[in-house]
């Protein structure tokens, strides 16, 4: 059994983030986020240079570009955003296209995942591409980044159907980084975040055990709340694992079966 000690203020640090209108991000989002959770934003492809994301996320999302062969097709668009450029965002769509469209499609200022960098909006290139609402429809090779990109930690954010849990608008072209093997568990149990995590936070004391789609593959999830200033996690001690803050006061503990 393995004993670790974490600061409780991490909890709102990792991969598995929930950042909505219902939890935000703590007060100094942004950069100053990242520096606290120690994240460095790295950028995509160098192309690109405005285009950043945490080192994972942005080397997982490069990997999956790869894979397709799709750089002439499909581009990154907008990743990390500071909390100053988000609400610069929020205004502009609020002068240009109004309250109802603003509110459908754009996060409040420190509820959204492109503060955190392990956000994405992606865009089909064509000859125009609206920097809000990026064309990248389900065929081709957008649909083949879509069911691809789990492999790769990536899921779909906001799909059709789940606008009243995620508080947002269908977005095709939102991805979210959360990690393996949380995104392909989410993919197929047709989750969202919000009902993933709430999912997980009933896998208290021993953990809830997934299969996954790889045969033979087996992870057991467990959650644990915050405690004053540390928390103590136990693991089981001689496996592979990996801990995520939820920003919602608690831990996500992810730890590899044999
Ligand atoms: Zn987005």
């Amino acid at each position: 059994m393995l004993k670790l000690k974490l600061s409780s203020a991490k909890s709102c640090c990792g991969t598995l983030i929930l950042v909505n209108q219902q939890h935000p991000l703590p007060d100094n989002a942004g950069q100053l986020h990242l520096d606290k959770c120690a994240e460095k934003l790295v950028q995509v492809m160098p192309k690109l240079p405005q285009v950043q994301m945490q080192r994972i996320a942005a080397c997982e999302l490069m990997r999956l570009l790869n894979h397709l062969h799709a750089e002439q097709q499909i581009q990154p668009l907008s990743g990390f955003r500071s909390h100053q450029e988000q609400q610069e965002l929020y205004a502009s769509a609020l002068a240009e296209h109004g309250e109802d469209f603003t509110k459908k499609y754009v996060a409040l200022p420190g509820c959204s995942e492109h503060e955190t960098g392990l956000a994405i909006d992606m865009a089909l290139i064509l000859p125009q591409i609206d920097p809000l609402t990026p064309a990248f429809p389900y065929e081709g090779i957008c649909q083949q980044f879509r069911e691809a990109a789990a492999n790769y930690g990536f899921i779909e954010r906001y799909p059709e159907g789940k606008e009243n849990i995620t508080g947002i608008g269908h977005e095709p072209w939102h991805f979210r980084y959360v990690g393996s093997p949380h995104a392909a568990l989410i993919n197929e149990q047709g989750l969202v975040l919000e009902e993933y995590m709430e999912l997980l936070h009933l896998a208290t004391s021993g953990g809830k055990i997934f299969s996954l789609p790889l045969p033979g593959k087996k992870v057991q999830i467990s959650y644990i709340p915050a405690t004053d200033n540390e928390t103590i996690i136990q693991l089981r001690g001689n496996t592979p694992y990996s801990i995520s803050g939820d920003n919602m006061g608690g831990f996500i503990i992810t730890e590899w079966e044999g």
